[in-house]
């Protein structure tokens, strides 16, 4: 995989420790090759110990591991009651994946725009959609899904107050958060239920798979229960409820294993990117780092980004950065298209206040992974300041 990318530099790229192929090992070794078994066990524990480290009001919290993180919040909706004809509201700021399990459950979304800090839901803006729904459709929705967008986290504690006050669940979309805390405590523990992906460019890989975080035991195992088609306790196949076959498998858990052996490291290095990209951008006009809003927020900078002004840089544009950084074999991104814009969802109600629409007319992601060195950091800077004199 590194000879074919050597050159090219990849905006966020799986890394592996080393101790992967050793609990694969033991998997096969013991015939474990199917979707349960040790390495999902241990894996589950070693990410409940992670998420709840320091913090002994949340050692009920229990993990389950399924095949991937849309998995995980499709089953988190089922466990929540979402059925056809609910709405849920949902983050516009976001990947399609954050939205796409509702309406497998047959509901609606409902997009709630950002705030221009976390440039995740606003807590006001949820309110005044919550009220509206009420007005208009006579019900509340049935549940929340905020989202902690490249790892920033969620004004969670406000979106909580909300979600209290109206007494609706909140389904935290923690995909891209695995290891950001807000006030000390970690993205995906602070809703009624949180999700996690270890998709092959997310913090941690699995090379496909997922977690949903649940409150207490019961929750977990009504989880592990509908991910494993739904069987009942019958000594022949006996079905209740329709079901899925969302659980991880052994081997995927067991690099998942190998990946918590590094946690720690990645989450370090790409902090340390991001502090960097934002020292070197401290005095260029025009273009902002986007990093945490205030000290109680700590990213786990997934992927840094930033948004281009193209008033103060002359008419350069994040879409030229881009171009330009394809020219030279770097691989950046434009920021997720809003879901409220996207053709897919263009019949769902909507509360916008302009804030993902601007971002997404200026941001960029830049290269974050554990294979992008400071030295290429200093080469990516180096290139927009060129850029910019042009
Ligand atoms: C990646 C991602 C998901 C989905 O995770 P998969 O493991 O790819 O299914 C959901 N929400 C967000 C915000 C994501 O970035």
């Amino acid at each position: 995989m590194n000879s074919i990318n050597q050159k090219r530099i990849l905006l966020c790229l799986a890394h592996m420790s080393g101790n992967e192929l050793r609990f694969i090992d033991e998997a096969f070794a013991d015939n474990w090759v199917v979707p349960l078994g040790p390495n999902v066990d241990a894996f589950e524990h070693e990410l409940e110990e992670f998420l709840t480290k320091g913090h002994p009001e949340l050692s009920q919290l229990r993990v389950a591991a399924v095949s991937a993180g849309t998995a995980a919040i499709h089953l988190g909706l089922i466990l929540l009651g979402v059925e056809k004809g609910d709405e849920v509201i949902c983050q516009s700021f976001t990947f399609s994946a954050s939205a796409n399990p509702i309406v497998y459950q047959g509901a609606t979304p409902v997009f709630v725009d950002s705030e221009p800090d976390t440039w995740n839901m606003d807590p006001e803006l949820l309110d005044k959609a919550i009220t509206d729904r009420i007005a208009k459709t006579g019900r509340k929705p049935r549940a929340i899904i905020p989202v902690h967008l490249y790892g920033m986290p969620a004004r969670m504690d406000r979106i909580n107050e909300v979600a209290a006050k109206w007494d609706i669940p909140v389904l935290e979309d923690a995909a891209e958060a695995l290891g950001s805390t807000l006030a000390g405590q970690m993205c995906g523990t602070m809703g009624r239920m949180g999700v996690l992906s270890f998709n092959g460019n997310k913090m941690i890989t699995t090379s496909g798979g997922g977690a949903l975080i649940c409150p207490d035991e019961e929750t977990r195992r009504r989880a592990v229960f509908f991910a494993t088609q739904a069987r009942e306790q019958f000594p022949y196949y006996q079905h209740e409820h329709i079901g899925y076959n969302y659980r991880l498998s052994n081997i995927s858990a067991g690099i998942g294993r190998g990946q918590m052996t590094i946690l720690d490291e990645h989450i370090a290095h790409h902090r340390s990117l991001a502090a960097l990209y934002a020292e070197l951008l401290a005095d260029v006009d025009g273009i902002d780092f986007h990093g945490n809003p205030s000290p109680e927020f700590d990213s786990n900078f997934w992927l840094s980004t930033i948004t281009v002004d193209p008033q103060l840089t002359g008419g350069l544009t994040a879409d030229s950065l881009r171009r330009h950084f394809e020219e030279i074999n770097v691989e950046t991104r434009l920021l997720w298209k809003p879901m409220h814009m996207q053709p897919v969802f263009s019949g769902c109600p909507a509360y916008t206040n302009g804030v993902s629409t601007h971002l997404f007319e200026r941001g960029l992601c830049l290269p974050s992974g554990p294979w992008v060195s400071h030295e290429n950091a200093h080469m990516i800077v180096e290139e927009m300041k060129s850029c910019l004199r042009r």
